[in-house]
């Protein structure tokens, strides 16, 4: 199990990432929301996706189900 969180700042392209605990690509402590602990990124995507339908794996932590690259 890891904990999850969702980046509540948009991207530049309007997705909400998901992150596992540790990646090196983190939001800001104030910028994210804890969605709780899960075995797998799929999980913690379609909780956060009750939240905010853009919201996408990281493409570092979470790639298994990123749908698109970062583009900045
Ligand atoms: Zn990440």
């Amino acid at each position: 199990m890891a904990r999850y969180y969702v980046n509540l700042i948009a991207l530049v392209n309007g997705d909400h990432e998901v992150h596992k605990e540790g990646c090196s690509h983190m939001p800001l402590t104030h910028n994210q929301k804890y969605l709780g602990n899960y075995l797998t990124c799929e999980e913690a995507i379609q909780e956060a996706q009750k939240w905010d339908s853009s919201a996408l794996g990281c493409y570092y932590c979470s790639n298994t189900h990123h749908a698109k690259k970062r583009i900045f």
